[in-house]
């Protein structure tokens, strides 16, 4: 349900309705927007039975939410939410380039791509410390020690971090480094890390799942801000189909489908769509036209060495071009590239 509260309206009389909701048993989520604030009251509708909450003081309209996924739909939300990170507003009217290698393996190398992908105007770094190989004999990830190196890379960089959380045992490990926590394609129905990292304050990104409808997409994400965070990043990553040139199959069209369905930002990854490297130039252009809100990219200073997706990643000259090419369609666009805080 959604109630939209009266211009002007007493904040005596807000609070005496977000009383009665809670103790009606209901979950509240405010959204304060530009001319009105909105109360979204999630839950068991039949408590609201017996209330009369079109007559209730300072209450303009009472509104059902028709779709299943209630806090991160435009009808709780119209206007778009701007997740910031560290002053990177992820949303606005910049795009955000987040790039790094797939997986942390060597200080020297980090810090060598984090310096170069921040030259070339990135605005986030991203790593993973933790990773969701296919094989369990492939190399897994650097666990705690990655995440070390990830902070000393922002420590050098000044560039805040986008790391994965595969586990919920490992929630509070990587949300102690991490300045944006990836929820990975594999995990996109893992419910329980879902409400796990709903419990954090910390910003969120989830990918899509390899198999997942937008709709499916989009409950992960309630899962997320059924929890009280609401700092949501979407991330298409491609999914699967018949098609077997590229790893995965881009769903452009995801982008503005989904600024239709949510007020989320959303970012494409064009390197885990493509799977090789030499696509990713069209396809981050191609997601910018259409709408994209960000890219995530992988960049590795030596991709012929890379333990995990090195056909995938750009060397940095090259991800400096892409940059550069992304930047004039993001102009054509109306938008513009890489604003540090
Ligand atoms: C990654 O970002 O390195 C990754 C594993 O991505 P995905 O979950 O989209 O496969
Ligand atoms: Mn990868």
């Amino acid at each position: 349900m959604i109630i939209v509260l009266k211009p002007g309206h007493r904040e005596e009389d807000r609070r005496q309705l977000v009383h009665t909701l809670r103790a009606l048993g209901l979950s509240v989520h405010e959204s304060k927007g530009a001319k009105r604030t909105l109360i979204g009251a999630i839950g068991d509708e039949d408590v609201l039975r017996d209330l009369p909450l079109a007559s209730m003081p300072g209450v303009e309209q009472v509104i059902p939410i028709l779709k299943p996924y209630k806090l991160v739909g435009r009808e709780f939300k119209p206007d778009p939410t701007v997740v910031d990170v560290a002053g990177v507003r992820v949303g606005d009217r910049a795009i955000q380039v987040i790039a790094g290698p797939c997986s942390i393996e060597d200080r020297q190398l980090l810090l060598e791509t984090a310096h170069a992908i921040r030259e070339a105007g990135a605005t986030l770094l991203r790593g993973g410390a933790f990773k969701p190989r296919s094989s369990p004999y492939a190399f897994q990830g650097l666990g705690e020690k990655g995440l070390e190196l990830l902070a000393e890379a922002r420590e050098a960089t000044g560039l805040p971090v986008v790391t994965e959380l595969m586990d919920p045992r490992d929630t509070v490990l990587v949300a102690k480094y991490a300045d944006v926590v990836q929820i990975g394609a594999r995990n996109m129905h893992n419910f329980r890390l879902l409400k796990e990292v709903g419990n954090l304050t910390k910003p969120v990104l989830i990918k899509r799942g390899l198999a997942a409808t937008l709709k499916e997409w989009l409950m992960s994400a309630e899962y997320v801000a059924s929890q009280g965070n609401h700092r949501i990043i979407l991330c298409e990553r491609g999914i699967r189909t018949f098609e077997t040139a590229t790893r995965n199959t881009l769903d452009v069209s995801a982008v503005p489908l989904l600024k239709l369905e949510t007020h989320l930002p959303v970012v494409v990854d064009p390197s885990h769509a493509a799977g090789r490297y030499d696509l990713v130039e069209p396809l981050a252009k191609a997601a910018v036209a259409a709408g994209a809100d960000g890219l995530m990219i992988e960049v590795h200073a030596r991709p012929e060495e890379a333990l995990c997706d090195g056909n995938q990643s750009l060397k940095p000259d090259r991800f400096a071009r892409v940059v550069a090419e992304v930047a004039a369609v993001a102009r054509a666009v109306g938008r513009d590239v890489g604003e540090r805080p």
